[in-house]
């Protein structure tokens, strides 16, 4: 369905950003991968999707934080592929910790990674997405761009951000050919996630598998964790033709955490 198409996902070296190249790749598009992780690695699991469903993979390791290297990573995958017709926002990073003992340089990183990266790749990429006639932006938010939880403001202040700028953002787009959303997990088991888990294992003395399930239950009711897989899947229906009209949502797939 996606043969042609180039998928630029930032922050996809692992978790949900690689997920969603594998799954967009089995669709047939090339991949422009990015991130701080094993990007040997990443290429090489994204490299026999492309490989089977004839699209190609390249890696761009541009510092989200960093605005001139995003627009350089922008112009290398219009100057390599052609184009980059489907933008998944993904990078992200998090900081648990009480307002006043929040140290000023996490919060200045997770607004710069977690929010004002999508502000320089849509800026960059959704001229050329117009030019050419098509594009499909996804911004991965979080549950947390929808509801709060303690100990995490920068986070929360970041995803609300970006559930606003996708709204805006769609509505500016709303008459072209471009679409602008956001999805909304909740918990999935990433190295992010797994992180926090293994720090409230360590704090509270319990089992790393009993903080998984307490993890669970304090927010998401359906008990089970959303897989990267599942997202790439919303991302491949959002970039599909039946969704043109869907336009600045904030998806939740939570397991009914927001629903609460
Ligand atoms: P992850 O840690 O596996 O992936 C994060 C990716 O971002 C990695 O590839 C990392 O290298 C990259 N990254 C971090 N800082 C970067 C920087 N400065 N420049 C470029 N790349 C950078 O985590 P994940 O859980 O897959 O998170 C992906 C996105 O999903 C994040 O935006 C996160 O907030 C969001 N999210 C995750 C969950 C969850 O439960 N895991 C839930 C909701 C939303």
């Amino acid at each position: 369905m996606l043969k042609g198409k180039t998928a630029l996902i930032t922050g996809s070296t692992s978790g949900i950003g690689l997920g969603m190249a594998r799954t967009l790749a089995a669709q047939g598009a090339n991949i422009m991968l990015n991130g701080f992780g094993d990007k040997d690695a990443a290429l090489a699991e994204v490299r026999t999707v492309t490989d089977a469903h004839g699209g190609r993979v390249a890696y761009h390791g541009a510092d989200m934080s960093q605005p001139a290297q995003i627009e350089a990573m922008v112009r290398e995958c219009e100057r390599d592929f052609g184009a980059v017709d489907i933008l998944v926002n993904n990078a992200g990073i998090q900081h648990v910790a009480l307002i006043e003992d929040f140290p000023v340089e996490r919060w200045d990183a997770i607004i710069a990674i977690n929010l004002n990266s999508a502000f320089h790749t849509m800026r960059a990429a959704l001229p050329g997405m117009k030019a050419r006639g098509w594009g499909r932006v996804i911004n991965v938010a979080s549950a947390h761009g929808l509801v709060a939880s303690a100990q995490k403001s920068a986070y929360v202040a970041a995803k609300h951000g970006l559930v606003g700028m996708t709204k805006a953002v769609a509505l500016e787009c709303a008459t072209t050919p471009v679409t602008v959303n956001a999805i909304c997990p909740g918990w999935v088991l990433t190295p992010l996630v797994q992180k926090q888990i293994d720090a409230r294992a360590a704090a509270n003395g319990t089992k790393v598998a009993d903080e998984e399930i307490k993890l669970l239950g304090e927010k998401q009711p359906s008990l089970k964790f959303t897989t990267p897989e599942e997202l790439g899947e919303l991302a491949v229906f959002l970039c599909s033709p039946a969704a043109q009209n869907v336009r600045g949502v904030a998806w939740a797939v939570d397991g009914g955490w927001t629903a609460q």
